[in-house]
């Protein structure tokens, strides 16, 4: 690791005025700095200036309203891990919370840094020295992916784990820049290029989460595969929510992290509304996942065993959110 850099830290009160601090010559946003510090020290994030976001109020609570849960982005991970009202609503969203690396990550890190998370890849999550003797990649300074080299797309996996869990719930989130603010889906929040994954303008500043009474309450969950089950980040993740009336499937939503550059989420779970959850159809769902989701080389794990793993794990949750709703 290298020493942190000379920079200067900006702490906002507003988030008018954190969008235009961050509109200087070099500066990024802040939260948790759980990635961003790891980051810099790593030397592939330079910033003139940092834009310390965790002082803004606007951006620190959790409302419940008659539309539903609305959580600032800068609330931690834990307080969404072990709010009452999402745990019972919605599951998947603080089980995910409550799987983010370890107690101390998620007393610091945010739904914001969770949600704007960059990607990784073995080839990148490294030191400089390390980089630099490996000619960097085409994610930061090289000109070959280490994982593809014919290619000129990168592959790097987005790995939070927050995500997937909101997109089976139908979240939207708020966005402000200097032309004010915007409400979108989720779902817009992403592409699915590992270099340039973040459909944001440039300095936009994510603002809240919203979590939508339409979908408190349906069954929902997630589940992930890691090394250290205390500590590390997915290699796969599964998120599903699931609603069944007389037996029947009524809604079905899957989404995955740590296998794709975006939170993907599983095209055609519709063919399965109106018919039943048994042992084949489970199959027939663990295989659509295994066909949709597209792991690289860039993790010590082999793709193949993600791809088969997050399958077994959909399965599972799946199998489990069917008995709990049937
Ligand atoms: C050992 C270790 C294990 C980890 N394991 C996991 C894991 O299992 N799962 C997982 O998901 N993550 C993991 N992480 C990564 C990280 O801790 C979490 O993703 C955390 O939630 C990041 O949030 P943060 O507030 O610390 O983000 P920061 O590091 O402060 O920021 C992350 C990025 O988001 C941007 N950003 C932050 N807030 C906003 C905002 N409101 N609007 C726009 N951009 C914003 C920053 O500019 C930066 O680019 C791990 C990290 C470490 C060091
Ligand atoms: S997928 Fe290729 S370009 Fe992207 S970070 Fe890995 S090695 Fe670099």
């Amino acid at each position: 690791m290298e020493l942190m850099p000379a920079m200067t830290l900006e702490r906002p009160g507003t988030v008018e005025d954190a969008v235009r601090l961050r509109a200087e010559e070099g500066a990024k946003y802040l939260a948790g700095g759980t990635d961003m510090v790891v980051n810099i020290r790593r030397g592939i994030e330079r910033p003139a200036a940092l834009v310390d976001l965790t002082g803004i109020e606007e951006l620190a609570s959790i409302a419940a309203g008659p539309d539903g849960i609305d959580i600032g982005a800068a609330v931690p991970l834990s307080a969404v891990a072990t709010h009452e009202a999402v745990r019972r609503d919605y599951r998947a969203v603080a089980e995910a919370a409550a799987e983010v690396a370890g107690p101390t990550h998620r007393n610091y890190g945010t739904v914001g840094g969770n949600l704007c998370l960059d990607t990784r890849c073995l080839f990148y999550n490294q030191s400089e020295w390390w980089r630099k003797s490996n000619d960097y990649c085409l994610k930061h300074r090289g000109e070959i992916c280490h994982v593809a080299p014919g290619g000129k797309r990168c592959f790097a996996a987005f790995s939070g784990d927050l995500a997937p869990a909101a997109l089976v719930h139908g979240a939207g989130i708020t966005l402000a820049s200097a032309e004010g603010r915007r409400r979108v889906s989720l779902d817009a929040l992403y592409r699915n290029d590992g270099m340039d994954h973040l459909a944001l303008e440039e300095g936009e500043l994510l603002v809240a989460l919203h979590l939508p009474k339409a979908s408190a309450g349906i069954p929902s969950g997630y589940r992930k595969s890691r090394i250290r089950g205390s500590i590390d980040f997915p290699l796969a993740g599964v998120a599903a929510a699931l609603r069944m009336e007389g037996g029947t499937v009524a809604s079905l939503d899957i989404a995955l992290t740590a296998v794709n550059p975006y939170p993907h989420r599983i095209a055609r779970t519709d063919s399965f509304v109106g018919g039943p959850l048994g042992g084949d159809e489970l199959d027939r769902l663990r295989d659509t996942v295994r066909t949709q989701a597209k792991p690289m080389r860039t993790t010590t794990v082999q793709p193949w065993y993600r791809r088969r793993v997050v399958g077994a794990m959909a399965r599972t949750l799946l199998a489990g959110l069917a008995g709990e709703s049937a």
